[in-house]
């Protein structure tokens, strides 16, 4: 086929690939009731973000089973969404992810092909779904771009949720290619806030610490942080996420993935993430540190230079001013957090 026939061969450059929506704007959020679910509700219905005329949908795994494509197409026919944030996959930290890599693999690469069909299916202008950092190639160059997502294989412990969700990025250059949609994704960083999962085996490392912190201060004993501590993170509050989310739904107009993170100067170490945590909830004990744990990838230190190339004047909240927030959050909410 020669590429003046074939528009999909057509170059992805930022524009190209808009399809726009004439009509009433129907969001359908995936994962709506997980962690950056419940920040994008905040930020549309809280901080104005929803625009006059636009209905948003937040639905769980209570409304639709999206490892089940009779369901997921039932959903999507039922709502008929322009415009999709797909966020619900399974999700978890070092430690969930090292002991299931087969289920992190299967369930995600069920649940991204279902979601992603049934969008096109009904016809929806958008879909933006969610990559993560920690799915980038382990033995790499720093800071690791957009560009670099196949580059090699990812890290050993969480190569099954890596590669299902590098699998978002070929979807959405195929239907590109093969139906001019502008599906794309966005690559945050270690995500915590509000909603987030508190489960200390399964969730990710503030979550845990927090929950770990907050137990280890009732009961009067040290507050064991998992490996070195030596790891470095770069870590987004949710609800900076949420915003960046509305705005990539409305302006980036991109297949190519963009990094949602803050700089690589904000990176932190583990320890002193648990020496924030400390400090945030007023924990007055030991903090030792169990080395028998894994550390998991040393760094992903990303790039946000794409991002502030779009948004030179973004500010993200102030790490400590985050975490607080998290904490505050989970004291009061302790009866009813995910734990
Ligand atoms: P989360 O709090 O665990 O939320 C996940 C959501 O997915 C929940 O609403 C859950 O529904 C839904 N879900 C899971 N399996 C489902 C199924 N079979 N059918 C329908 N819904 C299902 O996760 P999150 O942290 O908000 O993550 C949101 C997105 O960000 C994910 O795509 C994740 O990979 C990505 N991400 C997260 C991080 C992070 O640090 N948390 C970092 C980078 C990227 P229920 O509420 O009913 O269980
Ligand atoms: P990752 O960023 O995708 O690797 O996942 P996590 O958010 O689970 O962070 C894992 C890093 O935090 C590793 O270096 C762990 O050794 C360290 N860590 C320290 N304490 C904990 C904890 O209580 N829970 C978790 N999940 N990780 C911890």
């Amino acid at each position: 086929m020669s590429e003046k026939k074939n528009p999909a061969l057509k170059p992805r450059l930022m524009g190209d690939s808009r399809q726009e929506q004439s009509g009433p704007i129907r969001v359908l959020v995936t994962g709506g009731r997980g962690l950056v679910g419940r920040a994008i509700e905040h930020v549309v219905r809280k901080e104005g973000g929803a625009r006059e005329g636009e209905e948003w949908i937040f639905i769980s795994s209570k409304d639709a089973n999206l490892l089940d494509m009779a369901e997921t197409r039932a959903m999507f026919q039922r709502h008929r969404p322009t415009h999709v944030i797909h966020l619900a996959a399974m999700v978890g930290g070092l430690f969930k992810n090292m002991r299931a890599n087969l289920d992190f693999l299967r369930n995600n690469i069920y649940i991204n092909d279902n979601v992603l069909q049934a969008a096109h299916e009904v016809d929806a202008v958008r879909v933006v779904s969610c990559l993560s950092t920690c799915i980038f190639p382990d033995n790499t160059s720093y800071p690791i771009d957009e560009t670099m997502i196949h580059n090699g294989p990812p890290h050993q412990s969480n190569f099954g949720y890596s590669y299902a969700k590098r699998m978002i990025d070929v979807h959405n250059r195929a239907y590109h290619q093969q139906y001019g949609r502008c599906y794309t994704a966005v690559i945050p960083t270690n995500v915590f806030g509000p909603h987030d999962n508190f489960n200390i085996e399964d969730g990710h490392v503030l979550p845990g610490l927090i929950h770990k912190a907050y137990i280890a201060q009732k009961e009067g004993n040290p507050l064991v942080v998992w490996g070195s501590g030596n790891p470095r993170r770069q870590f987004i509050y949710s609800l900076d996420l949420a915003r960046l989310f509305l705005w990539v739904l409305r302006e980036y107009h991109e297949v190519d993935p963009i990094i949602l993170s803050v700089g690589e100067d904000e990176e932190v170490s583990i320890k002193e993430a648990a020496e924030a945590v400390v400090e945030s909830l007023g924990f007055k004990g030991q903090v030792t540190y169990d080395t028998t744990k894994a550390d998991g990838q040393f760094k992903k230190t990303a790039s946000n230079a794409k991002l502030l190339r779009y948004l030179p004047n973004f500010t993200f909240t102030p790490f400590k001013q985050a975490l607080k927030e998290t904490c505050d959050w989970f004291v009061a909410n302790y009866d009813t957090a995910r734990k």
